[in-house]
């Protein structure tokens, strides 16, 4: 991975796992945007826990570096209760699942990232348990197996998962609660560089943090990473306060682009002018061209290039708009006809 793509990638990176839970909002008043889910949940919080009961189970949707885990974690601190983390890959046999789920208290949440990731065992030994809340478990081997029923306490399951697509229907069915979480704007990114720069103790210019909420890809996660970045520059190459020149001078050595899109994302809008006339390209097609699966394109770089108007969805494939046109194509190639590369 080179370092621009270190730095635009969504997914985490070993160093964001600190910063991660250093910058990570404790209280709804420090989570910024994704209004409308969280008005819900406020609602549901509240209910649950006027009735003394357990928040219905959780999932969150949408692509990396949004907040997902951050939610679950004000939610376990708003309800008082304890949070235990793991991620579908990690819960390989039945008994790892068990060992979390006997451990939990009355109330308690249990988060699973990457949740789409759980194996199909896994899966089965979950769905009593988010049920009914009982977890049946083998004892014994060969002849005098036989299967025990236990009772758990009622906990909530957050699940967070950046490919709702690929959930089974028996698992999703068993959320009481979805919601998705979308990219955020310039605005609501600025607020959460204005935050964070307020803990790293880094001191900025409004225009200069504007420039770099413009550039993050609508995501928190970058937005933060880029701002330590950027703290470097000012260190380093200027008198420590991110100004706008820096932030242009630092963006530009970083070689993030201008509007803010990754590596992956200008390779997608590339080869659909490029190589396929501008579209309407078939998602295979397309992933074979890029050297990207099929799914992480449509789930993680297509819903933003859709959102910042890059990209269209036909019924024929995926199209390069106009003014994905304009920056991209080759210059007095309107149309985008351009050659193969
Ligand atoms: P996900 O689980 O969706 O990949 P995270 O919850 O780990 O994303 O978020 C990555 C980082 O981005 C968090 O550590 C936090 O600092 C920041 N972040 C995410 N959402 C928000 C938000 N709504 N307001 C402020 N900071 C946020």
């Amino acid at each position: 991975m080179t370092e621009k793509e270190r730095i635009t990638s969504p997914v985490p990176i070993a160093d964001d796992l600190d910063i991660d839970r250093s910058l990570r909002p404790l209280c709804w008043d420090d989570f910024v945007g994704q209004t409308r889910a969280v008005e819900n949940l406020k609602v549901f919080l509240t209910a649950a826990r006027n009735r003394g009961e357990a928040l219905d189970h959780c999932l969150f949707h949408g692509p990396p570096g949004l907040g997902k885990t951050t939610l679950a974690y004000l939610i376990a601190r708003e309800l008082g209760v304890e949070i235990k983390v793991t991620s579908g890959p990690v819960l390989e046999r039945p008994g790892d699942l068990a060992g979390l789920l006997t451990n939990l208290s009355e109330r308690d949440v249990l988060f699973i990232d990457e949740i789409h990731r759980l194996n199909n065992v896994v899966e089965e030994y979950l769905y009593p348990a988010m049920e009914d809340f009982t977890l049946d478990i083998m004892i014994d081997k060969g002849v005098s197996a036989r299967s025990v029923q236990l009772t758990l306490p009622r906990f909530t399951l957050i699940g967070a998962t950046t490919r709702a697509g690929l959930l089974t229907s028996p698992l999703r069915a068993r959320f009481g609660v979805m919601s998705r979480l979308d990219y955020y704007n310039a605005e609501e990114l600025f607020r959460i560089i204005r935050r964070s720069a307020g803990i790293l103790k880094v001191e900025f210019d409004e225009d200069g943090a504007l420039e770099v909420a413009r550039r993050a890809r609508g995501t928190p996660r970058i937005a933060n990473r880029l701002l330590r970045r950027l703290r470097d520059f000012a260190e380093v190459e200027g008198d420590g306060r991110i100004t706008l020149e820096i932030a242009r001078h630092g963006l530009e050595r970083l070689e993030i682009d201008p509007n803010g899109l990754d590596d992956m994302d200008a390779r997608i809008i590339r080869a659909i002018i490029n190589n396929f006339g501008g579209g309407p390209v078939g998602l295979g097609t397309l992933a074979v061209a890029v050297a990207e699966e099929a799914d992480t394109i449509e789930e993680i770089y297509e819903p933003f290039l859709i959102q910042q108007g890059f990209l269209e969805r036909t019924p024929r494939g995926r199209k390069a708009t106009m003014k994905a046109r304009r920056l991209f194509g080759k210059p007095g190639d309107e149309s985008g006809q351009a050659k193969l590369l």
